[in-house]
């Protein structure tokens, strides 16, 4: 994918620009914003758009009201919160379109910020209808997209909008995306380990073939494990698994052997004879080395595997890491995700953290400040590592 405009290439003084940003950020049931990563990650573009004196109009989703007004989902706590971290007055818009916006908008001043309401209080956002895209982009000039989060998504104000306007870059956020899960992993500095996990080897499986042609290593572990050891012929007891993708599987290990990656996978488990993710509880439980007995199931990776995967991930110079080894949302399965979120973090490579659970687990193991690059996508990251065009970017101006 070639390399997007910024806003650094672009003369914005006086110019109403519509800033495309995620702030579908979670709020309490009195409307107070419980996790402001979000809004903290959209900072450095909207502070870069006031000091060239842009007319900024922020525009985002906030949840999924399908179409219709929600109180609950309304942007209006956002726009007091941002204004204290900014040091800035933020105007909140009622609507994000219609006759009053506009005449708000076109009265705003060099470097003033306005913040709309939810887009999707509009069917047309998700619908990407023309007719809305042409009233959201006759309230700017210019077209700047900052939501990777959404940008796998060809909606109005990802697609429509910036199909209008002539003029379409994107913030820093979008920017540093492209740099860290485009270049940084196309031309990476090598060893290259790539750490895959999670649920299910469907969700990954295009993303393991594009890797195998990248990495050096690709470690596995998660639930996905399970179906590469029924490929090897080995048992799963109760796992999580997917028999119906062995062969998907199998074809990974001979295309890792093919391209010289080495395939870590794990050598010992940590299984249970339950477990309850409600309560977060697991029951009765044990390390196996090979099969896992009927009755049983995986929840995490064991010592040895742990041991094995942090001395593959201490070699590396760029790390990607997506998806966790375990439940680690329970604490009993949890050990073998910290323990390589510890490791990558205190590595000394690039470590990239390609969105989703990874970068949780990244936050709750607290060395989110010792990686390189937390990706702000979840689905977005993995299309984009799948080489998939994201309708919000390839819009955009080269
Ligand atoms: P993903 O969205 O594919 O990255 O998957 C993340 C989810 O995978 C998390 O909620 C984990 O609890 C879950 N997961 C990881 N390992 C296992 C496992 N061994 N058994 C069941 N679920 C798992």
């Amino acid at each position: 994918m070639a390399t997007v405009k910024t806003i650094d290439d672009i003369d914005l003084r006086g110019i109403k620009t519509l800033v495309r940003v995620d702030f579908n950020v979670p709020l309490d049931s009195d409307g107070t914003v419980t996790d402001e990563t979000r809004i903290n990650a959209a900072l450095p573009t909207i502070k870069k758009l006031h000091e060239k004196g842009a007319k900024i109009i922020l525009a985002s989703h906030l949840g999924r009201p399908k179409g219709e007004r929600n109180p609950s989902m309304s942007l209006s706590p956002v726009a007091p919160l941002l204004a204290k971290k900014l040091g800035l007055p933020v105007l909140f818009l009622d609507d994000c379109v219609g006759e009053q916006v506009k005449s708000a908008t076109e009265e705003l001043q060099d470097g003033q910020i306005a913040l709309l309401e939810n887009l999707r209080f509009h069917k047309g956002e998700t619908e990407n209808d023309s007719v809305f895209s042409e009233n959201l982009a006759s309230l700017a000039d210019v077209f700047v997209n900052d939501a990777f989060g959404t940008a796998h998504r060809a909606h109005a104000s990802t697609y429509g909008v910036p199909s209008i306007l002539s003029d379409k870059v994107s913030g820093y956020l979008i920017a540093k995306e492209l740099e860290f899960l485009g270049e940084k992993t196309s031309n990476p500095a090598r060893p290259f380990v790539v750490i895959l996990g999670g649920a299910k080897v469907s969700d990954k499986i295009t993303v393991i073939d594009k890797l195998l042609d990248k990495a050096d290593s690709i470690i596995i572990g998660g639930a996905m494990a399970y179906t590469f050891a029924l490929a090897a012929g080995k048992k799963v007891g109760e796992s999580l698994c997917e028999p119906d993708k062995v062969d998907l599987a199998k074809s990974a290990l001979i295309k890792a052997e093919q391209n010289g990656v080495k395939f870590l996978l794990p050598v010992d488990t940590l299984i249970t004879d339950s477990l309850d993710f409600g309560a977060k509880e697991i029951g009765d439980s044990k390390i196996v080395e090979g099969d896992i007995p009927d009755g049983w199931e995986g929840v995490d990776i064991g010592p040895k595997t742990t041991k094995l995967y942090q001395e593959a991930i201490s070699d590396a110079e760029t790390i990607l890491w997506n998806g966790p080894m375990g439940v680690f949302e329970i604490e009993a399965s949890s050990k073998g995700t910290f323990a390589v979120a510890k490791t990558v973090a205190k590595s000394s490579a690039v470590s990239i953290i390609g969105g989703g659970d990874s970068v949780k687990a990244i936050n709750r193991s607290g060395y989110s400040d010792d990686v390189t690059f937390m990706s702000t996508g979840g689905g977005a990251s993995l299309e984009f590592l799948e080489g998939k065009d994201l309708p919000g970017v390839s819009i955009l101006d080269t």
